[in-house]
């Protein structure tokens, strides 16, 4: 192993935020959990678990509903909970924040309810080559069905989007945008807020999946002039199945809702139904109360830490492990783009990821392996799946250590 220089000292005290973090100091495998696989789900803090303890002890009933003193308190909650949304990404009003299940269900949102309104025969949408399979595939339905393009953006080998070849997509015939913010295989961030400029300057509105942005820096949604942007709550400390789509209100307004029935509505009768403003109109059925409300304590936590200074120590930690990784004869790091943020993919000759993710495991160390909802990209870089360790600001630089150790083992027992 060549060298590898100290991290630089950092104000931040991980080991009081681990604390916060009671999954963390379990052992597995009869050793400490290392869990470096926080672009799959990141952990939740005592704080957001007493939350939703707190609904499901003393609040749990239906919202929006019910005139009695628990549905009113759940809907308090509820509501306290977008407001605390729309401080966190800078939204103009809380009502252009619409919960989901997860950024999943935000793209699907979008992609049928715009897609239905505003795309037609013959028009385009554009994508990127480094998409999750979630941002892909709503937009090929869409165009399928509606016998628009999909059009790709493509990438360099350092894992960038080609930005000169993405302004020649551009044309009259676009009728959208949609770009991950961080790539969840490359961990490439993307220079969005150019983008979505040059896409105004055509009139095309921007999609931006925020899953692998939120939780590694703070966005505002406004500054960036989005026009729809989405994200999970497992991967930004809250519980599954909470999640948002922002969408400017010019857009939602005159967009038709996604799914129908109860919560959605104005009036009901046979001959036609009036639907609700937003953001009701897009929250048909019962929504995932308590796991929003844990979205909200996930949002009062990050306000409680110097988020800025999180960001810094973690974007250190990605920096020292992938110089760490880089000095191991025989890893191949697989995405090395100037911006990066969280994500550390490779491979190692020979060694199949799987095999990788299986080995560390037993040293307590979680990993990904696979490939990452993003076969476009390992098409791309010619390797069937890769091992991705991805970071927390709760990670430590003896954790990158560890893993670094026990990839070199697993390159001793292949050898
Ligand atoms: N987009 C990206 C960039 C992701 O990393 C993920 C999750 N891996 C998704 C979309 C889908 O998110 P979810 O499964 O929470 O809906």
């Amino acid at each position: 192993m060549k060298a590898v220089k100290k991290m630089k000292s950092n104000s931040w005290d991980v080991e009081k935020v681990r604390a916060d973090f009671p999954v963390l100091s379990q052992t597995v495998n009869g050793k400490p959990l290392r869990y470096l696989d926080n672009a799959a789900s990141s952990q939740v803090p005592q704080t957001v678990i007493d939350r939703g303890a707190k609904y499901l002890r003393e609040e749990h009933s239906n919202i929006h509903r019910g005139v009695h003193y628990l549905s009113q308190h759940a809907t308090t909650a509820y509501e306290a909970a977008r407001e605390k949304v729309k401080r966190f990404i800078n939204a103009r009003e809380a009502k252009e924040c619409i919960f989901v299940r997860g950024c999943t269900e935000g793209v699907n949102l979008v992609a049928s309810s715009y897609g239905r309104k505003f795309v037609s025969e013959g028009d385009e949408i554009i994508v990127s080559q480094m998409e999750h399979h979630a941002n892909i595939i709503p937009w090929q339905m869409l165009a399928e069905e509606k016998g628009a393009k999909l059009r790709v953006i493509p990438m360099n080998e350092r894992g960038e989007l080609i930005i000169e070849e993405y302004e020649n997509l551009l044309n009259e015939r676009t009728k959208i945008v949609t770009v991950s913010h961080v790539s969840n295989s490359l961990g490439t961030v993307n220079p969005i807020k150019e983008m979505i400029a040059t896409a105004h300057k055509f009139g095309v509105p921007f999609f931006v999946d925020g899953a692998q942005s939120v939780p590694h820096f703070p966005v505002d949604v406004q500054d960036l002039d989005v026009d729809f942007f989405t994200f999970s709550g497992h991967k930004m400390f809250a519980p599954t199945g909470s999640g948002v789509v922002y969408g400017k209100r010019e857009w939602l307004d005159k967009m038709p809702p996604y799914q129908t029935g109860g919560g959605m509505i104005r009036t009901v009768s046979f001959e036609k139904t009036t639907f609700a403003p937003i953001p009701e109109k897009f929250e048909a059925g019962t929504p995932a109360i308590a796991a929003n409300i844990g979205l909200g304590a996930a949002i009062d936590y990050l306000n409680s830490i110097d988020f800025a200074a999180a960001a810094r120590y973690e974007h250190e930690l990605l920096e020292y492990a992938t110089e760490k990784l880089s000095a191991i004869e025989g890893v191949r790091i697989v995405g090395t783009a100037k911006e990066k943020a969280s994500v550390l993919s490779f491979t190692i000759e020979n060694v199949h990821p799987h095999d990788i993710g299986t080995i560390l495991d037993q040293s307590g160390i979680a990993i990904r392996a696979g490939h990452h909802c993003a076969q476009p990209v390992m098409q791309f870089f010619d390797v069937p799946a890769t091992a991705r360790a991805s970071f927390a600001f709760y990670n430590t630089r003896e954790e990158v250590d560890v893993l670094a150790d026990a990839i070199q083992k697993v390159i001793e027992v292949f050898a």
